[in-house]
């Protein structure tokens, strides 16, 4: 068992929270219960995973997608006054880590995604939010592994080169870093989504670019920083799933 208070403190410090210039809060967003012994965890603050959360009687949830943005509309109604009623009534603290947990060098949603994808010699780019490292696979072969640890049919565009030898990613919605990718000595550069501009950006830049899914390389950063706060403050924890194929 863990009280809220030194969980919110340690969190902040092991992901170096202040650290970041964010779109979100990261932390505690909610508060809850005092004393915290079940958590989950899950991409996204989602109703279906409160809902979840619920039934599981856990304390409380662990996310990477919180629930307050600060370009959103600040009056609660609607959904979001649904999620936030259903939260507080049942005493569930929310807590959320955004770019903090994309970042992390042992927890965060790269390093793992890159473990995860066998990447050797990882390390993040200097001054950025992407991750460099050496791949010895044909494009076929890394297309393959993707689909088989994801569970999801990768998008590939550009380049359609079979050997790949170094390679650049970034979880989540970082789409637009391959202009950053296109500076660096990388042959494909991977992350969630894509946008309308991307295909034609890796094909004139001679560069292979993955959309592997925005959830989909998402979902490890948080369970492995759930994983470590169960074993550190002895925590029950279970990682819930709720199916998105963006
Ligand atoms: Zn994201």
């Amino acid at each position: 068992m863990v009280n809220r208070k030194e969980l919110d403190n340690y969190c902040n410090e092991y992901l170096n929270v202040t650290a970041f210039k964010d779109y979100c809060s990261n932390g505690l967003q909610i508060e809850g219960t005092e004393n915290i012994t079940s958590i989950v965890s899950g991409v996204s603050a989602n109703l279906a995973l409160i809902e979840r959360a619920i039934d599981e009687k856990a304390d409380a949830i662990f996310v990477h997608h919180g629930i307050f943005w600060k370009d959103e509309d600040q009056i609660i109604r609607g959904a979001k006054r649904r999620k936030v009623s259903l939260l507080l009534s049942h005493n569930i603290n929310l807590f959320g880590y955004h770019l903090p947990l994309d970042a992390h060098p042992e927890v965060g949603n790269n390093v793992q995604l890159g473990k995860l994808l066998d990447i050797q010699n990882m390390k993040p780019v200097e001054g950025s939010l992407l991750w460099q490292g050496d791949l010895n696979i044909s494009l076929s072969d890394f297309t393959s592994r993707i689909e088989q640890k994801l569970e999801r049919v990768p998008q590939v565009f550009g380049n359609q080169e079979e050997k790949i030898r170094r390679v650049s990613w970034c979880t989540g919605g970082a789409q637009n870093y391959i202009d950053e990718a296109i500076t660096l000595d990388v042959g494909l550069y991977l992350s969630g989504e894509v946008s309308e501009k991307t295909p034609a950006a890796a094909l004139e830049n001679n560069l292979t670019y993955i959309a592997a899914g925005h959830h989909a390389t998402e979902r490890y950063g948080i369970q492995a920083l759930c994983e470590h706060l169960s074993k550190t403050f002895q925590l029950q924890h279970q990682y819930i799933e709720i199916d998105n194929p963006v």
